[in-house]
């Protein structure tokens, strides 16, 4: 079929309606009173925070569970005028052996798990007693084994690591397990940050009300090839893969990528089947990393059926993860290089940057990138 022009020209095309090209668009076309021309290759807006409500009214998020927390005013105040929020603190336990059990790892997993009979004030003593000192931590193998000792290791993080990654803990950076918390009390909450809350009316809907204004028009099943030829834009946001964008002249950036299995079971009872709203497993004696039941992201109300998403890490598909090595960042880098050279393209977004962020995070970024490009993106526009 041949792609249809759009209804006006306009001056800046945004490729990728989620979180950081949205949210551009919208200061673009506010703040600088431009035309936004946004695309997604999806058929739908947010993303990958896309939610929609099932036949039985549960909300699910297509891409995975995203729950938002943020400790930045700043974002949250600036999201806050696309939505009303329902207060949500995430909370996840590990499947292991015949246990649940809280992570992060805190003192009632280590009493449960190993019989530590521990208090508040012994969880360091406890670690450090397990801890192997090592004189340079590479890897995330390293990274546990010297801070938790290796039952921990063992325990919660090598089996999870290897199916998560596809790759040995060993052959990861430090980076990867190095902050992961560990808490010396009994808090069970997943994040502890400040501000934890789902938008009232789902992501999409916040999404839907950012993007709804009369300087901006949204094209989805577009790809940026397809739009570019016929905008008429002179400035582009481009939120997709860096690598792509360049035609991998010095390569693909890998990815690691997940597939999820929706099963819906009945309820009989009402109740939910997790008692929380996600469990990992860490045990490679299923393939599966974690499962989420994402009735315990609305509030509660007895159901007859209940959704659940069970997460299966994978080598191909959507683009998900960065994988956190040095030979991938020094890729990124030679990218990098080459964007600063295109003062008619603005780079900003998870995949355009190479790594890993949070909504919270992107939100910030995409706020930051548009004041210092403001000027820029006014300029090349009205060329
Ligand atoms: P995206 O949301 O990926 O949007 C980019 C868009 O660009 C996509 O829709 C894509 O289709 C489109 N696109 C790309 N290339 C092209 C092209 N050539 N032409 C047209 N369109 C194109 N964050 C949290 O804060 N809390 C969580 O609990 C959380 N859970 C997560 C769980 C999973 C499984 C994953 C993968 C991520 C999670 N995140 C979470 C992170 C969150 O998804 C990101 O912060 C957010 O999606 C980043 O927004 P973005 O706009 O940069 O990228």
């Amino acid at each position: 079929m041949a792609p249809s022009l759009p209804s006006r020209p306009a001056d800046v095309l945004v490729v990728g309606a989620g979180f950081a090209g949205a949210i551009m668009a919208e200061r673009i076309a506010s703040v600088l009173d431009l035309r936004v021309l946004v695309v997604d290759r999806r058929e739908h807006i947010a993303g990958n925070a896309y939610d929609e409500l099932d036949e039985h009214g549960i909300r699910i998020h297509r891409y995975g569970p995203h729950l938002f927390h943020a400790n930045s005013d700043k974002v949250v105040a600036f999201l806050s005028r696309f939505t009303d929020w329902w207060p949500y603190e995430h909370r996840v336990r590990a499947s292991v052996g015949e246990q649940l059990l809280p992570v992060p790892i805190n003192l009632d997993t280590i009493n449960a798990r190993y019989g530590a009979g521990l208090s508040e004030g012994d969880v360091e003593a406890w670690l450090a007693a397990q801890a192997e000192p090592m004189s340079h931590v590479r890897t995330a193998e390293d990274a546990v084994v010297a801070r938790m000792g290796r039952a921990v290791y063992e325990d919660f993080f090598r089996g999870y690591t290897r199916k998560q990654w596809g790759l040995d803990p060993r052959q990861l950076d430090a980076s990867v397990t190095a902050r992961i918390p560990v808490r010396t009390d009994r808090d069970d909450r997943y994040f502890t940050d400040r501000f934890q809350a789902l938008p009232a009316e789902g992501y999409t809907a916040m999404f839907a009300r950012i993007l709804d204004h009369p300087n901006i028009e949204v094209r989805l099943g577009t790809e940026y090839a397809e739009a570019a030829a016929h905008a008429g834009h002179r400035h582009l946001v481009y939120t997709g893969c860096i690598d792509e964008f360049f035609e991998r002249r010095f390569g693909a950036l890998p990815y690691r990528s997940l597939t999820f299995d929706l099963r819906h079971e009945p309820t009989p009872g009402g109740a939910t089947v997790l008692p929380v709203g996600q469990v990992n497993f860490p045990s490679e004696d299923v393939a599966h990393t974690r499962v989420t039941e994402f009735r315990h992201f609305q509030p509660a109300e007895p159901r007859a059926v209940t959704a659940l998403a069970f997460e299966y890490p994978s080598a191909t598909g959507d683009p998900f993860y960065p994988i956190p090595r040095p030979a991938n960042r020094e890729r990124y880098r030679q990218y990098q290089v080459l964007a600063r050279t295109r003062s008619d393209v603005t780079f900003v977004g998870r995949l355009a940057r190479y790594q890993y962020l949070n909504m919270d995070q992107v939100t910030g970024q995409a706020l930051a990138t548009f004041a210092e490009r403001a000027a820029v993106i006014a300029a090349s526009a009205r060329r």
